[in-house]
């Protein structure tokens, strides 16, 4: 019989409805899995259930969240076939990207899911996603940090949350399915990938990152305020292909300051699909030069996630370009 472990952080899937909105209930969620015919049909994996405390709404988890869910999974690794992460969607690709850099080397899967309803409510989709992502993860066809959602089962380090209020809450702009579940579970074996050849655990701390979004009309002055020997990294959201304007003054001043504070510049595209081609075009080249760090095709979570795990190991400069730019565990296409 196949076990899994159910790790539940929070988030709406738990929810009950309060005098303040949306809140994580303490010991609801146990209780009501129980209840779960389908989760007591022959075949289906069984299951132990670790619950958080305090469970979280996922806007307040950040990195010491994502290193206890690491840690727990990295402990109890050899006890389990697999892993299912229950958490709060507005946070969940974060913590499936910071998942696949501190668990390398998986060779059971490692699940995220969580619902846009809550399970006790009305039409909710939590269901679906806890009872397929239970199976997926005891069937152990994806060696790999994933994420369940809607029917689709994506590599955690690809997704974003695309939409506040559809079930198909996620997207993998960049990179294909995993598996899709529809009357069978049908696994895309060419897109699974097994990264590494045994279990590592790796440390991630909290960094100081900013991400700037390019727009219309922004001063790169502005921009530079933001710099201090407190930052670690900017991340310039440019546009297109990772354009920024080069026809307006302040480009060298910022530089100029990052360079005082060794800040480490990287710059990724606006857009949800495509890659970023430093030097493609003319707006492009100054940064190349000055030897901003290029994300390609990375989501932004994915990029935070990386840098934080980078940083962490004690990469910085050029060998923390030369780690970005390539992949560790199927993040990013070069
Ligand atoms: N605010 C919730 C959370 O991220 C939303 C959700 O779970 O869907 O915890």
């Amino acid at each position: 019989m196949k076990k899994v472990c159910i790790i539940y952080t929070g988030g709406t899937i738990g929810m009950k409805r309060t005098e303040n909105g949306y809140s994580p209930v303490k010991g609801f969620l146990k209780g009501a899995l129980e209840e779960v015919k389908e989760l007591h049909y022959p075949g289906v994996p069984k299951f132990d259930l670790i619950e958080y405390d305090p469970l979280l709404d996922s806007s307040n988890i950040a990195v010491e969240e994502w290193m206890k869910i690491a840690k727990d999974i990295y402990r109890l690794y050899d006890e389990y076939d697999g892993f299912v992460v229950l958490h709060g969607t507005d946070t969940m690709a974060y913590t499936a990207s910071a998942l696949s850099f501190s668990l390398q080397g998986l060779d059971k899967p490692v699940v995220l899911t969580g619902s846009q309803i809550p399970l006790e409510e009305i039409r909710s989709d939590a269901l679906d996603n806890i009872v397929t992502s239970i199976i997926i993860a005891g069937e152990g066809k994806v060696p790999e940090v994933c994420l369940y959602f809607n029917n689709y089962l994506f590599r955690g380090n690809r997704v974003m949350k695309v939409s506040s209020d559809e079930k198909g809450a996620f997207e993998s702009p960049n990179y294909p399915e995993l598996a899709e579940s529809g009357i069978h579970i049908r696994y895309r074996k060419r897109n699974i990938k097994k990264f590494g050849d045994e279990l590592k655990f790796y440390e991630i701390k909290p960094k100081n990152v900013i991400v700037l979004k390019l727009v219309p009309g922004f001063s790169y002055r502005t921009f530079a305020k933001v710099l201090g020997p407190d930052v670690d990294a900017v991340i310039f959201e440019g546009f297109g292909a990772g354009n920024l304007p080069n026809n307006k003054s302040g480009l060298d001043e910022f530089l100029k300051v990052a360079e005082e504070y060794n800040t480490n510049i990287l710059i990724c595209t606006q857009c949800q699909r495509g890659t970023t081609i430093l030097g493609e075009y003319e707006t492009s080249s100054e940064l190349k030069r000055a030897g901003a760090i290029s994300c390609y095709d990375m989501t932004t979570e994915a990029i935070i996630a990386k840098l934080y795990y980078l940083l962490s190991q004690g990469y910085t400069g050029k060998s923390l370009k030369m780690e970005m730019e390539k992949s560790i565990v199927g993040e990013v296409n070069v």
